[in-house]
């Protein structure tokens, strides 16, 4: 076993290569960027290496700095992760060639599978059934669009280095075809610096299911069975689970040992997936080969009990397979949840931040990045944590799964805790009902309600009836703070005027309660019970919904059934409150390095306004409210002092007083 392993790699990923590490007794160097400087993967490391600026490109994509840098801190191998270098053969040449061992496949493996049309005609060779097309790559839109008239419609357009779900097209029809050919070339070439594609028949709604597989130097090939990995969106994986729901056991074995055999062929070493489509009929279709670890692997490591991590370390270390393949075994239900900073309400568009507080709910497997009084970067995918449920069943695995996430913190940040509670809820996945196109086919569905507006200004007015202690809706009443209509039948206890999304909400408070209150919103009846603060944290319970809040200022955020809203209560309107509510500060002395905004922006709260830079390090300014920015007050390179005013955002969602 090595003695040193550097983790080329940031956030969850290489937390969790980390723990593996510290099981075995390895030790381990990590790598960091400036904009990553307080991140948890940091902790625990022998050593830790600047590796340069924020942006990836001048630092987790550069090889020959990584390489240096595990040179300099005396280890004998390098984990990639997954993402960045993990699927650059010229990167893995690199570390042999300097004497280092890269836990993974062999870099001509990974370079012929990187490229799907050779990856395809190796398979096919090999006896693994593969999608139907047109596999000659190319970047002639003449030859293109050949390729599409000789498969016909629907095709499906995919570049033949690409990944991460980028880069696709369906065409249905002949109709424009010169158009799509020609754009979808382009964005190869700008995502993937290389324009080939291939032309695959398009599958209509079909299942995508994944094989684990491991080979060690010796030769031996075990797979550690299949994941489920259809609910997508754009492509892109949400939800995982292993195994496969509802999976023929003949067509699962068939599928597993063509993987195997797969494998087998190209004497394939380390971890990888086998990535295939299942049609309505059930036929498999083989995809391609993730040269790397999985983001979905703790489903794997649930169901089969084994440490992914280990095998790879073990085996890149020249020991055979730990296991033959008849002690593998699969047990239960596993369900993976991905939780990304970004905004299902504003097209999932990635919303990095600085994070208030986190906290992660019990009896779930987490493996997160982010910690209270970090930051999500806005340079690198927004993805800050996964949640594992493993139960008997997948009823009971997903109802964990969908429990957690009500429990689990992350103010500061948007996120799609929501949207994934009420994917986890939705009848049709209960059922497995599920397809690759389910997810955006079915969108409106997982959009937030209505009544949770209401549900977050009754947790605002309730937290506020814990801030003016000892009885707020009594006669000793703070008037700053509720705004008392007398003879109100319809609020014997007061009413909380809170702004929510540019409108006013009237809560009636109706009724004490044990623990908490009766309210009343637009005709809606709301019972909130409400916990005690903990470290500046209000939590309590509306309805059936768990929420959690804090202040910022006179601003509320709310995190309510995992979606987040900010609120103001009406009392705060004052020109002083306002100022403070958007006046972003340093947070330290430094010096300006980004100003990504400009005097009449439309910013929203975990928007970065600047970023400063101080001994090395970059911490972000975000806003804390939505709004328009109404003042700049410095330009890049100026230095700032701790406090002073960088950029003021006013809240002119807000009628004037
Ligand atoms: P997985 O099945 O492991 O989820 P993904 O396709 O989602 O695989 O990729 C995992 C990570 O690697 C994601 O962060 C994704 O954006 C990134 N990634 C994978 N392939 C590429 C590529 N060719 N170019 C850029 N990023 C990639
Ligand atoms: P990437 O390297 O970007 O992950 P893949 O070939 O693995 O590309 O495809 C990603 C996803 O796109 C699949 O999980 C599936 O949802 C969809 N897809 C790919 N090929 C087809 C096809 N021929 N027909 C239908 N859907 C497909
Ligand atoms: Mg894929």
């Amino acid at each position: 076993m090595f003695k040193r392993v550097l983790i080329a790699n940031r956030c969850e990923i290489a937390c969790r290569v980390a723990r593996t590490c510290r099981a075995l007794g390895v030790e381990y160097v990590v790598v960091y960027t400036d904009a990553d400087a307080k991140s948890p993967h940091i902790e625990g490391a022998v050593a830790a290496v600047n590796i340069g600026a924020g942006p990836a490109l001048q630092s987790y994509l550069d090889g020959e700095r990584i390489i240096a840098a595990a040179l300099e801190s005396g280890c004998d191998a390098i984990h990639p992760g997954y993402g960045f270098l993990s699927e650059n053969s010229t990167f893995a040449a690199a570390v042999d060639a300097a004497g280092l061992i890269f836990v993974g496949p062999r870099p001509e493996t990974i370079s012929i599978l990187g490229d799907k049309a050779r990856a395809k005609a190796l398979m096919a060779a090999a006896g693994v059934p593969v999608v139907p097309g047109a596999d000659n790559a190319s970047d002639d839109p003449e030859t293109v669009e050949y390729m599409v008239k000789s498969v016909g419609f629907p095709a499906l357009l995919k570049p033949s280095a690409g990944g991460g779900g980028k880069g696709m097209q369906v065409l249905t029809q002949a109709a424009g075809l010169p158009e799509a050919v020609a754009s979808a070339i382009r964005v190869a070439r700008s995502s993937f610096g290389d324009g080939r594609l291939i032309v695959e028949r398009y599958i209509e709604q079909p299942r995508h299911v994944e094989v684990q597989i491991f080979g060690d130097s010796q030769g031996n090939v075990v797979h550690l069975y299949e994941r489920e990995c259809s609910l997508q969106r754009r492509h892109q994986k949400v939800v995982e689970e292993a195994p496969a729901p509802s999976l023929p056991a003949d067509v699962r074995q068939r599928l597993v040992q063509a993987a195997v055999q797969g494998a087998r062929s190209i004497r394939y070493l380390n971890a990888g997936t086998f990535e295939f489509i299942i049609g309505k009929d059930l036929q498999f279709y083989f995809l391609e080969v993730n040269t790397r670890l999985q983001v979905e692997h703790p489903v794997t490591e649930c169901v089969t009990g084994l440490d992914l991590v280990e095998w790879q370390l073990k085996v890149a270390s020249g020991e055979p397979l730990p296991l033959a393949q008849e002690s593998i075994r699969c047990d239960g239900h596993a369900v993976e949840c991905r939780i990304y900073a970004e905004d299902p309400a504003d097209g999932f568009k990635p919303a990095p931040g600085s994070v208030i507080d986190v906290r992660w709910p019990r009896g779930l497997r987490v493996d997160a990045g982010v910690a209270s009084g970090g930051a999500v970067p806005p340079y690198y995918d927004p993805m800050v944590a996964k949640l594992v449920a493993y139960a008997t069943t997948r009823e009971e695995a997903l109802t964990q799964l969908h429990k957690g996430l009500g429990e689990t913190v992350l103010l500061g940040l948007t996120t799609n805790i929501g949207y994934l509670r009420r994917v986890l809820a939705d009848t049709g996945v209960r059922m497995a009902e599920i397809h690759t196109r389910y997810l955006d086919d079915h969108g409106k569905r997982f959009t937030q309600g209505d009544g949770s507006v209401c549900a977050a200004a009754c947790a605002v007015a309730a937290s506020l009836s814990l801030t003016c202690a000892p009885s707020p809706w009594n006669d000793s009443w703070d008037h700053k703070l509720l705004d008392r209509v007398c003879l109100d039948s319809a609020a014997p206890l007061g009413r909380a005027h809170i702004w929510v999304d540019g409108q006013m909400l009237s809560v009636a408070i109706q009724a004490a309660l044990q623990g908490g209150w009766r309210m009343g919103v637009g005709g809606e009846v709301c019972d909130v019970k409400i916990a005690e603060v903990v470290a500046g944290v209000w939590q309590g319970v509306t309805g059936q919904s768990p929420w959690f809040a804090v202040r910022h200022g006179s601003v509320w955020e709310v995190q309510l059934n995992g979606d987040r809203f900010t609120l103001l209560p009406a009392h705060a309107r004052t020109f002083e409150d306002e100022l403070v509510a958007g006046a972003a500060v340093a947070p330290l002395s430094g010096t300006v390095s980004l100003l990504p905004v400009n005097v009449g922006d439309w910013v929203e709260p975990g928007d970065v306004l600047a970023i400063i830079e101080a001994m090395k390090m970059e911490h972000s300014v975000v806003a804390v409210i939505s709004g328009t920015v109404r003042s700049v007050a410095f330009v890049v390179g100026n230095s700032v002092k701790k406090g002073e005013l960088i950029v003021d955002v006013q809240i002119n969602e807000l009628p004037s007083t």
